[in-house]
């Protein structure tokens, strides 16, 4: 989860979020960097499944209202938007909530998780995407695999970790029931990657350390990318490339709220 806190006051703006680490953008400083690249077509396609829902074809209008706003907010990856605007995001959430699932914040998922900020995904994707759309990508935090859905539509081959046992257990058959034949699930600590389907193109964590982990640093291709929000009461995205097989340049993005990672599993 993870959510973009907005203007100045954004002490003011995150007492108002329920759950108050929610995976969201803390202020809006000179704008993200994505830069405007055509993606691939999606790699799969979310057929996702019909059953009936609250919001019916209301979902349409507001789905692809969300994506002008990110967009607006300064995304620009098509792909990216693309996968955005394909993924019904009301499906991921209780469906109590589904009529917020096109606001722009974070949503609580249970156990003490939420669901993403669109904005928040959508630039951690395009971040990534910039150079090239890498292939195989591993993501820690699967919680109730919204991204892991909007990932699959942009990456050939998405790997994704969850820690905690009931929100896998829902993630799983549903990203299966959507048809997202690429996506791989484990439950397990993140924080140790997963070494057997390594090397990954990029990496992107959803919840935030004080440091990010050696392992998913070793985990990195050479030339591959990461990205993770680092930090704990003040947090930041950071964006880490490997360089070679010893050596990874950071950079510092915006600053963010997100949920806490943790080690080791909860069942
Ligand atoms: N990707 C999700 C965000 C979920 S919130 C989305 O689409 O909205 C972040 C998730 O990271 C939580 O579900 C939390 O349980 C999980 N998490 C935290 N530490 C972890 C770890 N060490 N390994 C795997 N998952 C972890």
């Amino acid at each position: 989860m993870a959510e973009r806190l907005k203007g100045n006051d954004a002490g003011a703006w995150l007492r108002k979020l329920k759950p108050s680490n929610s995976n969201t953008r803390i202020s809006v400083g000179g704008g993200p960097s994505a830069r405007t690249s055509v993606g691939t077509s999606p790699v799969a396609s979310a057929s996702q499944s019909s059953s009936s829902d609250n919001l019916g074809m209301t979902s349409d209008r507001l789905r692809l209202r969300m994506v002008e706003r990110v967009r607006q907010q300064g995304v620009e990856h098509e792909g990216v938007l693309n996968a955005l605007a394909t993924v019904y995001r009301h499906r991921f959430v209780d469906p109590a909530l589904a009529s917020r699932a096109y606001e722009d914040g974070a949503l609580p998922i249970g156990h003490g998780q939420t669901i993403s900020q669109p904005w928040v995904v959508a630039r951690m994707l395009a971040a990534l995407c910039e150079q090239q759309i890498p292939t195989k990508v591993l993501e820690i935090g699967t919680g109730c695999g919204y991204q892991a859905a909007v990932m699959a539509n942009v990456f050939a081959h998405v790997y994704t970790i969850e820690r905690v046992r009931p929100l896998y257990d829902i993630a799983k058959p549903r990203l299966r029931d959507a048809g997202l034949r690429n996506v791989h699930c484990q439950f397990g600590d993140g924080m140790l990657g997963w070494s057997s389907k390594a090397p990954f193109d990029a990496i992107v964590v959803a919840a935030a350390g004080l440091s990010i982990p050696q392992a998913l640093l070793d985990q990195l291709a050479v030339g591959g990318k990461l990205i993770a929000p680092e930090g704990d009461k003040v947090q930041r995205l950071i964006m880490v490339t490997r360089q070679s097989e010893h050596q990874w340049v950071r950079n510092e993005l915006e600053a963010v709220r997100f949920v806490p990672l943790k080690p080791g599993v909860q069942n």
